[in-house]
């Protein structure tokens, strides 16, 4: 018959149609698993929904003996196993959430080669002497799929100890293939995988990082909830999507203010019961409509088509995190939103973690890099996609679908201001001796009579009331610009202010400092929201 042919000619399309039912493979695929399927090692970078999986999943059929696929989504092998089982691909996994009687099966089955896919922990290899590296030397395995594999570069942003042994595999099984994927990879990233994984030999698959459906739009915080709940009325009522916080704290509330609002929220994260989460994140994926409110613990090999919309309410620590949480919207490539409030205290809070972070001076300067990436990024003028690209080492052309294109930012030369606000720091620490936060250099410039003005007799500094022509919200936009770069920096636990070598440029006037002309939002009392 044709099919008979077909799976003569071409065991891999066949394959594609009859287990997985698509028609065709998609961009670069096809040669993945050509290059895997004859032998040889490859190395894939492909954005999140771009079809990673079967890359490996395809010649792990094709060849003889069992895939093993690592992957330290722990979480998701149950699902992952479950929906293979589903297609009648025989596929089993082995990690510490399992009891010792599932294991032997799996185990067994494994030996006997009557698996086509076994996924694993990479802990559970234990660097080349645990029972399970044994096991696998004594089954029949077709090829290595390493999934996630940014995890083995400690430059990028979601480093793995347990990833380091996998460069063992090479030595131990020299002819068996290896596919190392990842959705995350700057080119310093890409090579250190590479090199790590002793895929010298490799081909490397890079993909476009493009993600034309989605809507870049990076916005200054000034009331996040009302914000969040605007931007969900407005723009995506009855819609699913996913918001991000960084504390476990502001999931729970924020998960409240929506449900409370009447738009179907659930928490995810690490501080809930497991059985919570699985339970969550299950409602996430099965029901229409739902918003997932989380921390940067859910996410992660999730694969839901229809999220239209990731929300940001605060700073993400690196591009690279960004982009591949953002990257969780828009997989069924309708348009979709990513969009992020960011403030003046999200800077500050940062640059604190990062100075408080364990860890050596190198470490340190790698989280500063990644920040100041990010901070670049949200306070571009230019396309926010050109942007992105760039940092994936692509070119791109201004996309028109993002906030810049859109609406173009006006800038405005503000070095008077950036002058008067320095000068403030710099009097404060030089006539007095003394170290305060951005709130009270604002009061002063504003010519405001606080109780900590009068107090620290702070209305008797040359620079009080000197700062008027702006409002507060401005001044903490002025305060936030200065801070993403480099012109102030703040220090300790209560986040002083103080200056950089950069600052003593502008204070001398021999350096100019544009600014983004943001919208003026209505006048509110709170001003406790850090905008
Ligand atoms: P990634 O791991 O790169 O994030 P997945 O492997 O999960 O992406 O694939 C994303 C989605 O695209 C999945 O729903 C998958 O079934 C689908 N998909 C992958 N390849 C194809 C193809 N050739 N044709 C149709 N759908 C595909
Ligand atoms: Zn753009």
């Amino acid at each position: 018959s044709a099919l008979n042919d077909l799976s003569v000619a071409d065991p891999a399309l066949e394959v594609l149609h009859r287990v997985f039912g698509y028609d065709a493979f998609r961009g670069s695929q096809r040669e993945i698993v050509d290059q895997v399927i004859g032998g040889g090692d490859a190395l894939v970078l492909m954005p999140t929904g771009g079809g990673k999986s079967l890359c490996y999943q395809i010649p792990a059929l094709v060849r003889p003996g069992v895939g093993v696929v690592i992957s330290p989504l722990i979480a998701l092998m149950q699902d992952q196993v479950d929906a293979l089982q589903a297609l009648g691909v025989r596929a089993g996994f082995l990690n510490s959430s399992q009891d010792l009687e599932t294991r032997r099966q799996v185990e067994k089955a494994f030996l006997a080669d009557e698996l086509d896919l076994l996924y694993l922990a990479p802990e559970a290899l234990g660097g080349g002497t645990s029972a399970t590296w044994r096991l696998l030397e004594r089954g029949n395995i077709a090829l290595f799929a390493i999934d996630e594999a940014h995890c083995v570069a400690q430059w990028g942003h979601d480093f793995r100890p347990d990833y380091l042994a996998l460069s063992m595999l090479h030595e131990r099984w020299p002819d068996v293939p290896r596919i190392a994927l990842t959705a995350t990879a700057t080119s310093r990233t890409h090579e250190e995988i590479a090199q790590r994984l002793n895929l010298q030999q490799a081909r490397h698959f890079v993909a476009s990082f493009d993600r034309p459906n989605i809507q870049y739009r990076i916005v200054p915080k000034n009331s996040p909830s009302k914000q969040l709940l605007d931007l969900l009325r407005t723009e995506h009522n009855g819609d699913a999507g996913i918001v991000y916080c960084l504390s476990r704290a502001s999931v729970e509330k924020t998960a409240e203010t929506l449900s409370a609002a009447g738009i179907p929220a659930l928490p995810y994260h690490a501080g809930l019961d497991q059985r919570v989460r699985a339970a969550n994140q299950s409602r996430f994926l099965r029901e229409d409509g739902l918003v997932m409110v989380a921390t940067i613990a859910f996410g992660m090999g999730i694969d839901k088509p229809d999220v239209r919309f990731v929300v940001h309410l605060d700073l993400p620590k690196s591009i690279e995190g960004y982009y591949q949480e953002t990257g969780r919207a828009g997989r069924d490539g309708q348009p979709s939103t990513a969009w992020m409030a960011y403030g003046m205290a999200d800077v500050v809070q940062q640059r604190r973690m990062i100075d408080s972070s364990e860890g050596d001076l190198a470490h340190r300067r790698k989280l500063s890099t990644h920040l100041d990436a990010m901070l670049a990024l949200c306070e571009t003028v230019d396309c926010r996609r050109i942007r992105l690209l760039n940092y994936f080492g692509q070119e791109a052309e201004p996309c028109g679908n993002c906030d810049t294109c859109l609406n173009p930012p006006q800038t405005w030369d503000g070095t008077v201001p950036a002058q008067k606000l320095l000068s403030t720091v710099y009097r404060l620490q030089s006539e007095r001796n003394q170290k305060f936060g951005a709130g009270q250099s604002i009061d002063i410039l504003l010519g405001k009579k606080t109780e900590k003005v009068t107090k620290f007799r702070h209305d008797q500094l040359s620079v009080f009331g000197i700062g008027t022509e702006l409002s507060e919200s401005q001044w903490r936009g002025v305060v936030r610009q200065l801070l993403a770069n480099n012109l102030l920096a703040v220090e300790g636990e209560y986040s002083t202010l103080t200056l950089t070598d950069g600052s003593a440029a502008v204070l001398r006037r021999e350096r100019e400092v544009m600014m983004r002309r943001e919208p003026e939002k209505p006048a509110r009392s709170s001003g406790s929201s850090g905008g």
